[in-house]
Formats: structure tokens, sequence, C-alpha cells
């Protein structure tokens, strides 16, 4: 006898996924909508973006890029979106074929796409300045480059083609870590501003909004794999030869949440919370003062930006 249990919440339909942190068994229809209706409540909730607005989608290919990719689609309109997708050039890892995947998606909506990579950038790859830095003896992780050359390419790609919003694929596992991450370090003025309605500290900041923080890892996978997204796991290879803090915190919190799930949805509630306390008063923080280097802005103590400082540390000062 085969005995089958029908979806919680339409009731109709088999049940095949076992959402943990709701405790709710869904059919593959009702968790697509799940997600697409909490995806719409996080913009609705923080007025991520308006209805006229120009919105640059950041996109590295993978199974995140597609779910923002494809949950955008159903509420915004496609002719008001663009694409950017970075290529960091780090040996043994490569989402191209995903990239194409999703870029021949957007061509058939008509959406425009901008491809970039750090060589064309700053003239090297990541794997290239990674290197350099090791001959140079500085002790920074291969992250630390990438973040902050890829979020520069992205705003000023942003600034420059008139974007009003920069979204990007990251997830609630993502988010959760940033946050804590951002507690240990004792920083309040990053927590502030990774909040969703925290400061735009310089005009020539384009605001980027995370549509997904509020969708777990596995649920974006899950969704993209729903959709016949077909996309390799493949995991940047830094992670594991040069861990970092948020490599830890990532192992830490899946093992907690395996015990106690929803224990990141809450957490990121939490925090949300307690930090919006903060945000009309973060919102008196003078502009940024610009680099004089680069002419980015940079942290209210600096005359030079962090990212030149690193780049014409180990060698590097050229910025396309
Ligand atoms: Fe870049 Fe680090 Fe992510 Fe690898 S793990 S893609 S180096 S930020
Ligand atoms: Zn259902
Ligand atoms: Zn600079």
């Amino acid at each position: 006898m085969c005995i089958t249990t029908k979806c919680h919440k339409c009731g109709i339909r088999e049940a095949v996924i076992l959402q943990r942190h709701s405790g709710k068994l869904l059919c593959a229809e009702c968790f697509i909508d799940d997600i697409k209706s909490r995806v719409l409540n996080e913009v609705r909730k923080y007025h991520m973006f308006n209805y006229n607005d120009r919105l640059l989608l950041a996109l590295s290919g993978g199974k995140d890029s597609y779910t923002l990719l494809d949950t955008i689609l159903g509420i915004h309109e496609a002719s008001k979106l663009g694409v950017i997708t970075i290529s960091e050039g780090i040996q043994g890892y490569s989402r191209d074929e995903d990239v194409v995947w999703i870029m021949s998606r957007c061509r058939d909506l008509g959406i425009d796409i901008v491809r970039v990579s750090f060589k064309e950038a700053v003239g090297y790859t990541l794997f290239e300045l990674v290197n350099m830095s090791k001959v140079s003896d500085i002790d920074v992780s291969p992250c630390t480059f990438c973040g902050m050359i890829r979020r520069r390419i992205i705003n000023r790609y942003a600034r420059e083609l008139g974007y009003d919003r920069v979204l990007t694929a990251h997830n609630l596992d993502d988010e959760s870590q940033t946050a804590f991450i951002n507690i240990l370090r004792a920083d309040l003025s990053r927590l502030i501003q990774s909040h969703p309605g925290g400061p735009k500290l310089s005009d020539l900041f384009v605001r980027r909004v995370k549509p997904l923080r509020k969708v777990y890892e596995w649920e974006s996978a899950l969704y993209a794999y729903l959709k016949g997204f077909k996309f390799q796991e493949a995991e940047c290879p830094y992670i594991t030869t040069e861990p970092t803090l948020r490599a830890k915190v990532r192992d830490y919190f899946r093992r907690l949440e395996a015990l106690e799930p929803g224990v990141l949805l809450r957490f990121l509630n939490f925090i949300d919370d307690l930090v919006s306390k903060f945000i009309d008063e973060s919102l008196k923080i003078p502009s940024l003062p610009l680099c004089k280097l680069c002419g980015e802005p940079t942290a209210h103590n600096r005359s030079i930006c962090k990212t030149c400082e690193l780049l014409i540390k180990v060698g590097v000062m050229r910025w396309a």
C-alpha cells in the first residue's frame, strides 16, 4: 500500500518537499509560489525598488543567480532590467557554462548584458593578484580582494549606465553569516550598512539590494532545479584552500540549522529588527570623502581607499 501526503498549502497535490523551517510539506508548485511570495514580501517590506526603476542584476551564474533572475522577472518588467557578470579569473573554477545558460535566457528576453573581467578592470586575474600578494608577503585573503574589486566594478558600471539599483543574489545563509561576522568583529557600522534600510553614504554609490535575503540556500538551489536550470555545484577553491572566518561560520551555521531548523531565519529577522532602531541615527552620518587616487568613496578616516592601498601594495595601480 502506498501512502501519500497532501501538500499542506493547496491540499490537492502530493507533497514532495519538507520545508523544515516552517514544518510544512509542500508540492513543487506551492514551494515555487512560496519562494516567489517571500521575495516579493521582502522587496515590499524594505521598498527595495520602485515600479519605474532600472535594475542591474549582478549574476555569477550559479543557482542563486538563476533564482534571482526568475523571481524578479515575475515582479518587474524585463525592459527595465540589465545584467552584469564578472569573471574573476580563478584557476580551476569556471562558471562559464552556467553563465552562458543564463545569458542566453537574458538575450531571448532582450535584457542588456555587460560582461567584465578582473583582467580588464585592473590588469590582472584574481589568481594573479593572490599570487602577487603572497610574493609581496601581504596578508590579505583572496575573498577580500575578490569582494572589493567585484563591488567596485559593479557599482561603477551601474552608475555609468544609469541604473537605479543593483540587485545581488545573496541568500539567507550569506546574509546571516555576514551579520554574525559583523557582530563578532564588533562592527556596528557594517551591521547597519548591510541592513536593507541602511544609509547610502555617497551619491556615487548605486544602492544595492538583496531580494533573496530571506530564502535559504537550499531553497534557492531547489527552486532553480525545479524550474529546469541545470547547474554545476562547483565551489570556489579558495573556500577550502584559504578558509576565512566566513567559511568557518558557514560550517557552524549549517550544523546549527540542521539541529534547529529555522534558526538562521529567526536570527536574521531579529538582527533586522534590532538594527532598524539605529537607522535614523545612521542617516545623519556625513557623506564619505573621495579617494585621492581613484576618486571613489572611501572611509571617513582615509584619504586613499582600501582597494587602492591593497592594489598598490601588490604592485598594481590601474583602474580601467
Ligand atoms: Fe571570491 Fe572568495 Fe567567493 Fe571565491 S569564495 S568567489 S575568492 S569571494
Ligand atoms: Zn500544493
Ligand atoms: Zn582609491
